[in-house]
């Protein structure tokens, strides 16, 4: 009799604890969880950013007036700061005006591994769902760029941090694959704390479908370019972000694999100056060309000009 009262107890209070929980996020709980600093310090610096119609720059403590930040992609007009920027914002600034078609909008993430922590993964879910009016953490379609149609995908760290789940994988999956199918370039923009953890197994296999899905394309002699958004790290820059035939940049992104005072830690050893910035990975190789966010749409077609360049037209 017991059991059973707690079994119940325990699944249908799944959906009734977590309203309670949901409204205090967990980042000013520090228990077991407060060990992911890398999304939680970002979250909490956005915070100290006074909200309503100025924004101080926390790079060169100008205050901005927001509708001006709004014109300037959210761009610092005196330091050149890139702030973060929602999926649709971007992709408007990147697509022509109403060519952009939408794919899969209506998938959502399901909690399978029914994930319990400081907050259920259904909570965050829906509490994320409601503050950003999106369903997951990537915007996928198929737009037009100057004379080029091509399959873009955008991500968007104001969901649960840019983390790539089941749907962020299967969103760019279908999105590459639609891309090979009709002879189009693959645009990605990236922009993750990594894999999301609330789906263990499940989020890591999407490691593996989006590469995959990109030798695929590239098989078929498609260029994929990877423009890598602050910040970029783990699992989404172990794959596809990092598979570019041309990575691009935004100035002074934070890329890499681990964060910086993981590896510090590890190695015991100090890092060099500027470390994982876009900047020094420039200089070392991974990346092409860092690109400022207002040229970044006529910077991709001069790209996609050059790759067409040669090839039978409409393909
Ligand atoms: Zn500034």
């Amino acid at each position: 009799m017991d059991t059973t009262t707690f079994l119940k107890k325990n699944i249908g209070g799944v959906a009734q604890v977590e309203p309670g929980l949901t409204p205090p996020p967990a980042s000013s709980n520090p228990t077991t969880f407060a060990k992911k600093p890398g999304l939680g310090a970002s979250k909490s610096k956005k915070k100290d950013i006074p909200e309503g119609l100025w924004t101080k720059c926390p790079s060169c403590e100008a205050m901005i007036f927001d509708k001006e930040l709004d014109e300037n992609l959210q761009v610092c007009p005196k330091c050149e700061r890139h702030f973060p920027i929602g999926s649709r914002e971007r992709i408007h600034s990147l697509v022509e005006t109403c060519t952009f078609e939408e794919m899969d909008a209506q998938m959502a993430s399901v909690d399978v591994l029914q994930f319990k922590g400081v907050a259920t993964y259904k909570s965050k879910l829906d509490a994320y769902k409601k503050k950003s009016t999106l369903k997951d953490a990537v915007v996928t379609g198929i737009g037009k760029m100057g004379q080029h149609t091509v399959a873009l995908g955008v991500m968007d760290f104001g969901f649960l941090g840019g983390s790539m789940g089941s749907v962020v994988g299967e969103k760019l999956t279908r999105l590459i694959e639609r891309g090979t199918e009709g002879g189009w370039p693959v645009i990605i923009i990236s922009t993750s704390g990594g894999a999301r953890m609330y789906e263990g197994m499940f989020s890591l296999m999407q490691m593996a479908k989006t590469s995959a899905a990109l030798a695929y394309h590239a098989q078929n002699r498609l260029p994929y370019i990877s423009v890598l958004v602050n910040p970029d790290y783990a699992g989404v820059m172990a794959s596809y972000a990092s598979l570019g035939d041309l990575i691009l940049a935004e100035p002074k992104a934070m890329i890499g694999f681990a964060g910086p005072r993981v590896i510090k830690d590890t190695t015991q050893a100090e890092l060099p100056p500027g470390f994982q910035t876009s900047e020094f990975l420039l200089e070392h190789g991974l990346i092409d060309a860092i690109v400022h966010r207002k040229e970044m749409k006529a910077q991709l077609i001069t790209y996609l000009d050059y790759f067409a360049s040669g090839r039978t037209p409409g393909k």
